[in-house]
Parts: C-alpha cells; structure tokens; sequence
C-alpha cells in the first residue's frame, strides 16, 4: 500500500502527439509499406535489405532524433520510439538496424562525444552516408563486459586496439563503430571510436541466426 500511496505522486509521461509527429509516422508507414516484399525476399535469403538505407533516408529516419545542428531532424523520443515500433512490424531486422545505428549508435556520440567528434562523425550518418554500430560483447564477455579482453595502447599519436567483438549488429556494414577496451595497465575501460576502414580491421558475417539477422 505504501508503494501505491508514493508512486501516485509522479507525473504521467505525455503520448500525445502533434500533427507533426503524426505526419513524420505516417511517411514511416509509407517506407515500410514499400519494403515490404523486398523484406520478405530478404529474410529468406538471409540479407539486409538493400533498399533499407537509401528508402529511410529519403523521409530523414536515420537521423530521426539527432538534432538538426548534425543533420538530423531533431525530433523527441518519443517519435522515435513510435517510429521504430512500426519499422518493428515489418521484421526484427529492420528494427535492429535502426536499434544499433540510432539507439546505441549515433546517440551514444550525441550524448557522450566532444564537439568535434559530433561534427565530425554524425552528419555523414544522418544522411545514410556512414552507418554506426555498437561493439561492447566479445565472443568471451557478453552479461559481464567488464570481464573483457579487449586492450589498448596510447601511441602518442594514435590508440592501438587488440581485440575481438561479437555478435555486433551492422557489424559487417557500419562505417564507424564506437568500441570498448581496457587499459594495458591500470584495467581501466575506455570507448573509442573506430573508422572500419582502418588497417587492421577484420570482419566476418555470422550467418543463419535466428531473428535478428543484421
Ligand atoms: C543478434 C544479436 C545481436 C547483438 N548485437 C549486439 C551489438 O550490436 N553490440 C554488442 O555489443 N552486443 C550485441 N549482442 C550481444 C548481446 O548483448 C549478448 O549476447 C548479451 O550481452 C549476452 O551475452 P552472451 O551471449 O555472451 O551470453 P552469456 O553472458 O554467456 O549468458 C548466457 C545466459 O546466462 C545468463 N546469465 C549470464 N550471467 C548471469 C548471472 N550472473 N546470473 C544469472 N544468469 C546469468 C544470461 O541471462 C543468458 O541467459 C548481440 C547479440 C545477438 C544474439
């Protein structure tokens, strides 16, 4: 009872939504309309969907809740979550694309990097240009990430990583990933970001999962 009695004070998170957000669902919903074959065909063969990209980023969703200062359109959470339960209903893999390219991609740069690393990596993103992915997991740290292998090393001029992630979706496509590893000495985890064109860098396609398949 007493739990009833200090909850019932709290304020009540506001769904409604404006015509705007109505509007930027609505060419959500058109999107994912004209995917939808191509979607089925997809999941079958086990691919991503070719027309994912270049058709969302005609209406502005991978920049969805990015703020317009990086390109985006700046919209609020709650648009976003809206808009990514109805890219949910045309698969899982759909929505794991935006899960990692958005959710744990750019906005862990929106919230987290400095100035020069949002102007510098978001833009691109926004636009479709550059895809993002997460990669914390390693094939021996998933519930425990603080148990990872994961290391590197200040160079002075640059950080050299040693590693191996897992299990990281858009892993084989993103452009730019944001990745975690320990100091060498003092164990102590810091995140990076990684241009996957950088030397060094190798990626292998996990095939036959089962759901989520980007
Ligand atoms: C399709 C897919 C996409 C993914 N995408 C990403 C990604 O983009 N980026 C990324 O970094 N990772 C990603 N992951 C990894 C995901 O976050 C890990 O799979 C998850 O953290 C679990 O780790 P694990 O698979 O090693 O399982 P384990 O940690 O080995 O756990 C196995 C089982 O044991 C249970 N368990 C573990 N520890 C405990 C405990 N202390 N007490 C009780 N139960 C416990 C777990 O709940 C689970 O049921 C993805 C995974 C999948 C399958």
């Amino acid at each position: 009872m007493n739990n009833v009695h200090e909850y019932s004070n709290l304020s009540c998170m506001n769904f409604d939504i404006t015509k705007k957000q109505e509007d930027f669902i609505s060419k959500v919903d058109s999107v994912c309309k004209s995917l939808r074959s191509i979607e089925e065909e997809c999941y079958i063969e086990d691919r991503l969907n070719e027309k994912l990209v270049p058709e969302f980023s005609k209406i502005g969703m991978l920049g969805c809740p990015i703020s317009k200062k990086y390109g985006g359109l700046g919209f609020d959470i709650l648009t976003y979550c809206k808009s990514l339960e109805r890219i949910g209903e045309e698969g899982n893999s759909m929505r794991t694309f935006f899960s990692v390219h958005t959710s744990i991609g750019q906005m862990v740069l929106q919230g987290w990097a400095d100035e020069d690393q949002k102007k510098r990596y978001l833009p691109e993103t926004t636009i479709g240009k550059s895809i993002m992915a997460f990669a914390l997991t390693e094939p021996e740290a998933g519930s425990d990430p603080s148990s990872m292998n994961s290391r590197y090393e200040d160079k002075g001029e640059y950080y050299l990583l040693t590693g191996k992630k897992h299990w990281i979706g858009n892993g084989t496509i993103a452009d730019i990933v944001t990745t975690y590893a320990k100091d060498r000495t003092t164990g102590k985890i810091s995140a990076f970001i990684v241009d996957m064109n950088s030397s060094g860098v190798t990626k292998n396609e996990i095939k036959n999962k089962m759901g989520l398949l980007t």
